[in-house]
């Protein structure tokens, strides 16, 4: 068979840019089963020890398929057996080896390197024939890879080196697993294939201000690990294998925007609007190291702290009440008398517990997560909620209820919350007695029953993310349907509308945390709507600070009613865009 060779040539490839910024690196094929990362280079020295690795992983691959055959003829009959036939072929072909240790030997390339690049030419070969058959044998080969990667890396000793410092991971999707796995100190970007502007993964590369371009297809074709990659989540171009001209005029670019950056940082001052208007800004955060952060960047306390993730790092058991508390107390030390919202468990969607045996079935938008789920497993809830309310004695602590539909949600849940207040109260265990409950206001029931809900909760969290997901009925982490998730939409608008009046007639405090808080646009809309309370990732907060001074609350009301009198999505982005324009500021997407 001929293999494809690809080409080597400086390219431009266009997709989305689903966070801003430019960072120049490496590239980094994650292999989608395999959690962890090889090196991508050895030295010279090393070849002997690395082609003895390889042929040691070989050795294993071969002995896995073997049994694999055993027991697959013993239990099915032996006509099945042709698949492992068909996999062992490939481990065992001569020219395949052949290559692979000419990649290590002549290019020192690692041999998990090797083998992934050597089997790209074949899979994208087979996967060019028309014959299903031989597509087929494409899927084949990438399985023994995968396999054979995996062996190698059990094998490894490397650990980190040989992984170059500024790595762009290069991924079919922007799941989460990405960002809690690799090493986000050395993750300087992100290309993929899939990714919905609010999926968790790209909002936790925002926060970490990882430039992410997303919806290239043809990425395997053209990137290789080990090529260098601009990535330009500003425009949504990805540049693979850059001209040193190129490089360098991009190199400037970083430069003068991190420079932006640090002029904008370290006021604290508070935030006011043209006409005099204190607006307060907040600090959404994924783990505890953020905190400090969201409060030096200018948070005037923590709006969103998405629990869930404390649960995301231990592969095998929920962390313990001990571990939580530790957590909350050490949080609410940080934050003093400024307001630090713990919204509890929120799994669902990407965000899968490791623990699964006990959670597993929570992976839909529309199952078992959320407030849900803390109702159905009310032992995994109590040891939260009693982590957070022995937290509250040492800072100023709230709870939030995520994906709440309806009052009796509420009900429950503060029941249990109750419940453990009288269990520590009987402890003599202190804790504020008065801790405010809220909840998110993420699905539209919610904002059908805003006023029902107003006499059980202390303040609202709007959740935009979800709020659009679900009022629109799109994915918020599926691309291909981009067009049609957007926060723009009047439904959407009228909904967020809503719950401004009603909050503001019930004297309820709402705020509002989906990401469109930090939005150019949609802060001036919110604004206008009348809410004062915004929660955004960290390094948005300086931004907004300034972008506010210039708003003035009267002309943004002015404008949300002209707004809220278009009737479709078209038009409202006409008349967004017109009046952006006017004020020579960045049009809407
Ligand atoms: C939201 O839904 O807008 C929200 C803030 O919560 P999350 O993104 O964590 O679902
Ligand atoms: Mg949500």
């Amino acid at each position: 068979m001929t293999q494809s060779r690809r080409d080597l040539s400086p390219q431009e490839l266009s997709g989305v840019g689903l966070s801003p910024g430019v960072s120049i690196g490496t590239a980094y094929e994650v292999e989608p089963q395999i959690v962890a990362m090889y090196p991508i280079r050895i030295a010279s020295d090393e070849v002997t020890s690395e082609l003895k690795r390889l042929h040691a992983a070989l050795k294993e691959s071969r002995l896995q398929l073997e049994k694999a055959r055993e027991k697959l003829e013993a239990e099915l009959g032996k006509e099945h057996s042709h698949i492992i036939d068909a996999h062992l072929l490939i481990l065992q072909d001569p020219l395949l080896l052949e290559e692979i240790e000419k990649k290590i030997q002549e290019e020192l390339q690692s041999p998990e390197r090797a083998v992934r690049e050597a089997a790209e030419n074949w899979i994208s070969a087979y996967r060019s024939l028309e014959d299903p058959f031989f597509r087929e044998r494409g899927s084949d080969v990438e399985e023994v890879v995968q396999r054979l990667i995996f062996n190698l890396m059990e094998l490894d000793s490397h650990g980190q080196e040989g992984l170059p410092e500024d790595l762009i991971l290069v991924v079919p999707e922007a799941s989460l697993f990405l960002l809690v796995e690799y090493p986000l100190e050395r993750v300087k970007g992100l290309v993929v294939k899939r990714g919905g502007t609010t999926s968790h993964g790209i909002i936790i590369a925002r926060s970490y201000q990882i430039p992410v371009v997303a919806g290239i297809q043809n990425l395997k074709e053209v990137i290789r690990t080990g090529d260098t990659l601009i990535v330009d989540g500003t425009l949504g171009v990805v540049r693979v294998r850059p001209s040193e001209q190129e490089i360098r005029s991009y190199q400037a670019r970083v430069r003068k925007e991190q420079k932006l950056q640090k002029e904008l940082v370290g006021d604290t001052s508070p935030c006011l609007t043209s006409d005099g208007q204190r607006i307060f800004l907040y600090a959404n955060v994924e783990i505890d190291s953020e905190v400090p952060l969201g409060l030096r960047l200018g948070g005037g306390g923590i709006g969103l702290f998405r629990s869930e993730y404390i649960y995301m790092k231990d592969k095998q058991k929920p962390v313990s009440e001990e571990q939580q508390f530790k957590i909350y107390k050490d949080l609410a030390k940080v934050v003093g008398g400024r307001p630090a919202h713990i919204r509890t468990l929120d799994f669902g969607g990407e965000r899968h517990p490791y623990f699964s045996p006990i959670l597993g079935e929570t992976d839909t938008a529309l199952g078992l997560r959320g407030i849900r789920l803390s109702l159905r497993y009310p032992e995994i809830y109590r040891e939260q909620i009693r982590a957070i309310l022995r937290g509250s004695a040492y800072g100023n602590l709230k709870i939030v209820l995520p994906m709440v539909s309806d009052v009796d949600e509420v009900v429950q849940a503060r029941r249990l919350i109750q419940a453990a207040k009288e269990e520590l109260l009987g402890e003599g265990v202190a804790f504020n007695e008065e801790i405010e409950v809220g909840i998110m206001v993420e699905v539209p029931a919610a904002v059908i029953m805003l006023e029902a809900l107003c006499p059980h909760v202390d303040f609202f969290a709007v959740g935009t993310n979800d709020l659009v997901q679900y009022t629109l009925a799109a994915s918020r982490t599926d691309d291909r349907i981009a067009n049609l998730f957007k926060p723009l939409h009047p439904a959407v608008l009228k909904s967020l509308y809503r719950v401004a009046q009603v909050a503001a007639a019930e004297g309820v405090l709402a705020l509002v945390c989906g990401e469109v808080a930090s939005h150019p646009v949609y802060v001036r809309l919110l604004i206008g709507m009348g809410f004062r309370h915004l929660s955004m990732s960290p390094f948005a907060i300086p931004e907004v600070k300034g972008r506010l001074r210039e708003i003035s609350c009267l002309e943004a009301a002015e404008m949300v009613k002209d707004v809220l009198r278009q009737a479709t999505l078209a038009e409202v982005e006409d008349y967004v865009n017109e009046f952006m324009k006017k004020q020579k500021t960045e049009v809407i997407s």
